[in-house]
């Protein structure tokens, strides 16, 4: 290679350096995380009739088990890697989200990703859904029979996609998934166990958004995440 095209490709990566290390301020974060990702796991998937999150969404597409059909645009199945190791889940679609048939597409989805990209991951690697797949009337929070009705759809995408990891985002969802009124400050920081498979909480990206000193705890999660995630799969 030429000493040019070798200035030209420093360059390059001192302006892309220059970008994360300034994404990662916008976020809050003051410490860098710079561990390689992980190999990716070859565990066998149980076979079922619904063996594809295609096949799953087409056989739920319509459902109506809660009212909360009368009042969606979307339903809001979810995005992102069958075969992904990690996946998070938020608590039900908001109006954005609703509209565009896709979780975590608002304001709070774009910190979202930028929180993934801190972690090295990216949308398309992981998979994220919501505990409901329909919005709630005015954003209001999701009742019990609405979970209880819809919660077995995550679980069946769960089985499907067999990730190693999940990630509640928020106190409503890391509530009613591990069925505890426990405030986040007692379920963040440590690995829980969800139907076998593990489970952390932290704050939803939208409270972020809110109250920024919630930054420094959720930096410390997801890197607690992301830690666990190359344990398991280095
Ligand atoms: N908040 C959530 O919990 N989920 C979304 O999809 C969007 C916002």
């Amino acid at each position: 290679m030429k000493a040019d095209d070798r200035y030209e490709r420093m360059l390059q990566a001192v302006a892309l350096a220059r970008n994360f290390l300034k994404q990662q301020v916008e976020l809050g974060f003051d410490e860098i995380y710079a561990q390689p990702p992980g190999k990716r796991s070859n565990v066998k998937k149980p076979s079922t009739s619904v063996k594809t999150l295609t096949d799953f969404y087409e056989k739920m597409k319509d459902c109506r088990k809660c009212h909360l059909f009368k009042t969606r645009t979307n339903l809001v199945f979810g995005v992102g890697n069958q075969n992904a190791e990690v996946m998070f889940v938020g608590e039900a679609p908001g109006r954005e989200e609703d509209l565009q048939g896709e979780p975590f597409v608002g304001r709070a989805g774009q910190l979202l990703d930028k929180i993934l990209a801190a972690i090295k991951f990216t949308r398309d690697e992981v998979y994220i859904a919501n505990i409901l797949k329909c919005r709630p009337p005015e954003n209001r929070d999701p009742l019990p029979d609405e979970v209880q009705m819809c919660e077995p759809h995550l679980l069946e995408q769960i089985r499907i996609i067999q990730p190693k990891i999940i990630c509640a985002l928020g106190r409503i969802a890391g509530q009613a998934l591990l069925k505890t009124k426990a405030p986040l400050g007692q379920l963040r920081g440590k690995t829980h166990d969800y139907h076998g498979t593990k489970f952390f909480v932290t704050y939803h990206p939208a409270a972020l958004l809110r109250y920024p000193q919630y930054k420094r705890p959720t930096w410390e999660d997801v890197k607690l995440l992301r830690r666990e995630y190359d344990k398991l799969t280095g």
